[in-house]
């Protein structure tokens, strides 16, 4: 069986910076979990990060990859630079997507760790930026395909794909 990695937050677990949960209810995550799936993450939350913590954003309206590279620093809204728990977060989620053979992530839109289509863009004044977060970025480097919450009927058809060539 395939397994799916599915950032937390999603799943209602209470591990976003404001302490809150962001539940997805679409039928395909509920399928998911009935069948035992769903390999669950929060890399920042996995990192060492607090509950409840600052927000934080890729400074300078830079990508994920570029953290990973030293290029560009994640910063709390205080000014705290917390690259390094976004990078190890970020490792650490590759390591269970190896760990089960993972090739398909369901992972929250927007996030500085776990957007996909956009982030935003290191001003905090809510700007959008199209741009992958840190750990969405190293898990598409190693070949894994990255979806949002706004994709799930993609996701599920990609997901039957996969179990067709097994
Ligand atoms: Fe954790 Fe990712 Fe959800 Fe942020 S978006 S709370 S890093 S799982």
């Amino acid at each position: 069986m395939q397994y799916v990695l599915i950032s937390a937050c999603l799943l209602g677990r209470p591990v976003r910076y404001n302490g809150s949960g962001a539940a997805s209810d679409h039928p395909v995550l509920a399928a998911w979990n009935k069948e035992g799936r769903l390999i669950v993450v929060c890399p920042e939350v996995a990192a060492g990060l607090p509950i409840p913590r600052p927000p934080a954003e890729i400074a300078a309206a830079r990508s994920g990859w570029q953290v990973l590279q030293g290029e560009a620093q994640v910063l709390e809204s205080n000014g705290q630079d917390v690259s390094q728990a976004f990078v190890s977060g970020a490792r650490q989620a590759l390591a269970m997507v190896k760990a089960k053979n993972i090739q398909i992530a369901i992972l929250k839109e927007g996030s500085p760790s776990c957007g996909s289509s956009y982030i935003y863009d290191g001003s905090f004044t809510g700007t959008k930026h199209p741009q992958a977060g840190v750990t969405t970025a190293l898990l598409q480097d190693a070949g894994i395909r990255v979806f949002s919450e706004a994709e799930l009927d993609e996701a599920a058809a990609y997901l039957k794909c996969l179990e067709v060539v097994e």
